[in-house]
């Protein structure tokens, strides 16, 4: 009989284990101890809190390991597929290919541990450092839109800031975050983390979110998302950054370069199909340049309605009142043209449509690839209609111009998180544009496009009569 060493039997027996765990892990929630995913916000928090201590005795060099392996486990080719079609398939919103880009800019170009700058004062007595601490344990709460792009985004930084953090996913995205949230403890183990730096709980739910809001080892929450979640984090007693919803215009004037004004659009308003709440929803253009730019869309992808009645048809299938129809969130432009009754051309990524300021395709936050466009009689007139249509969200607006005295009016005029100038809106967040990357852009609170150092508290730190070398 041939014998077997006990090495080879370890192998298999791992070789096994990592199976089971890959196919139970693909089928959504089962409730696995060391995963990060616990029954209650309770039992979540206690063991995020306890590992956040544990945290606290590694150097900046172990941090900087876990954020590498944070990064690294979503780049695995196959897991970033497997994300982009699971976010499609479990959300029903979005397309593969541009959630695999988020997904890998997310995991590329979110900042870690070398955002965190210390600040210092030096003189006659002595030396005053300010340190960049940690809050401790980190409420998120992540959107249906980008579900795994905010996780990995948030993890990153708030563990290179020295967190831990409890996420609170949509429940429309429970089984792909779980999912994420088992890969990212099991790389964070391999890296020698303690466990349970990230954590959740088997069934999200808007109680289960009160309840993270409510608990007294929450230190901190963010919140990114529509405005009812940022109303409730600001509500909630605790520091809290909100995130909150955008209704992007892109502003068109005579003298931008109109065919590539026209491409940076349609590839923005497209992206992910409209889902990122940067996207342009609205294109506000000067007359005279208004049928040049349309007919330049149309190179790129999008289709025209021009058939009043189909336009009514449109408005009645995709918006609710004050709200988009969730089953056409994210949808693609060929389905929702299938919906009433349109075939549509090949390559389509965008609706286009001509409307009234007023109408409701500029006022409602679609999030789908439907782009209302509205006629302006002048530059000034463009940039009053861009301001109210905004809604003084303060996120994101777009300016395609070549005169720096109007960018510079609308930019002050409206007072945006972000201002991208001659591009397409995911410049902003770093995708094509200089700048770093991030999926948390807190207008409401004003901290911006969050990184690293926006999870993190500041400590003054005084050391009297010495060190002063000067
Ligand atoms: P959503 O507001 O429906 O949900 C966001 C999260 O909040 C989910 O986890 C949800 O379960 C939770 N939630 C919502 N209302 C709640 C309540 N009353 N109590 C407790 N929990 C609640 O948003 P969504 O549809 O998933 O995402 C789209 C919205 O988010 C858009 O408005 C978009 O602009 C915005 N968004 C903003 C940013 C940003 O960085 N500013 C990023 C992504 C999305």
């Amino acid at each position: 009989m041939t014998s077997i060493s006990p090495e080879v039997v370890r192998q298999v027996v791992e070789k096994v284990v990592r199976q089971v765990a890959a196919s139970q892990s693909s089928v959504g929630s089962i409730v696995a101890p060391g995963d990060g995913i616990f029954p209650d916000m309770d039992s979540a928090i206690t063991a995020a809190d306890a590992a956040w201590r544990a945290y606290l005795d590694c150097s900046m060099k172990d941090r900087a390991r876990f954020v590498k392996a944070i990064r690294d486990v979503a780049l695995v080719p196959e897991n970033l597929q497997y994300m982009a079609c699971a976010a499609v398939e479990e959300t029903g919103m979005g397309n593969v290919p541009d959630k695999v880009a988020k997904n890998r800019f997310a995991a590329e170009l979110t900042p870690g541990t070398e955002d965190l700058i210390t600040e210092a004062w030096s003189g006659d007595e002595g030396l005053t450092t300010i340190e960049i601490s940690p809050f401790g344990v980190i409420g998120a709460i992540t959107p249906t839109t980008n579900p795994t792009e905010t996780v990995i985004n948030n993890a990153i930084g708030m563990l290179a800031a020295g967190n831990a953090v409890v996420f609170s996913p949509h429940p429309r995205a429970k089984n792909l975050t779980h999912w994420l949230i088992r890969k990212l403890n099991a790389a964070l183990a391999e890296a020698g983390a303690p466990p349970n730096l990230i954590v959740t709980v088997a069934e999200p739910s808007i109680e289960n979110t009160n309840a993270m809001m409510e608990h007294k080892l929450v230190r901190l929450l963010v919140a990114t998302g529509g405005p009812a979640i940022v109303k409730a984090v600001l509500s909630s007693g605790k520091k809290a950054i909100g995130a909150g919803a955008g209704n992007p215009p892109a502003v068109v004037d005579a003298s931008a370069n109109i065919e590539k004004a026209a491409k940076d659009i349609v590839d923005g308003a497209s992206f992910d199909n409209n889902l990122p709440c940067t996207a342009e929803k609205e294109v506000i253009a000067v007359e005279c340049i208004a049928d040049l730019l349309k007919f330049e869309m149309l190179k790129h992808g999008a289709y025209e309605l021009r058939d009043p009645a189909q336009i009514a048809k449109l408005e009645a299938l995709v918006v609710n009142g004050r709200h988009p129809v969730t089953d056409w969130v994210g949808k693609d432009a060929s389905a929702i043209l299938k919906a009433i009754g349109v075939e549509p051309p090949a390559g389509v990524r965008l609706i286009i449509a001509e409307v009234p300021f007023e109408h409701p395709f500029v006022r409602v936050e679609l999030m789908m690839p439907v782009l209302p466009i509205v006629r302006a009689k002048t530059l000034d007139e463009a940039m009053d209609l861009a301001v109210i249509a905004e809604h003084g969200n303060r996120h994101t607006a777009i300016m395609h111009s070549c005169d720096v005295n109007a960018l510079t009016k609308l930019a002050r005029r409206i007072q945006t998180t972000i201002f991208v100038k001659n591009g397409p809106s995911y410049a902003g967040i770093g995708i094509g544009g200089e700048g770093y990357c991030t999926f948390t852009i807190a207008g409401p609170t004003g901290e911006g496009l969050t990184s690293a150092r926006s999870f993190a508290r500041r400590r003054r730190c005084v050391l009297v009569g010495g060190l002063n070398v000067r």
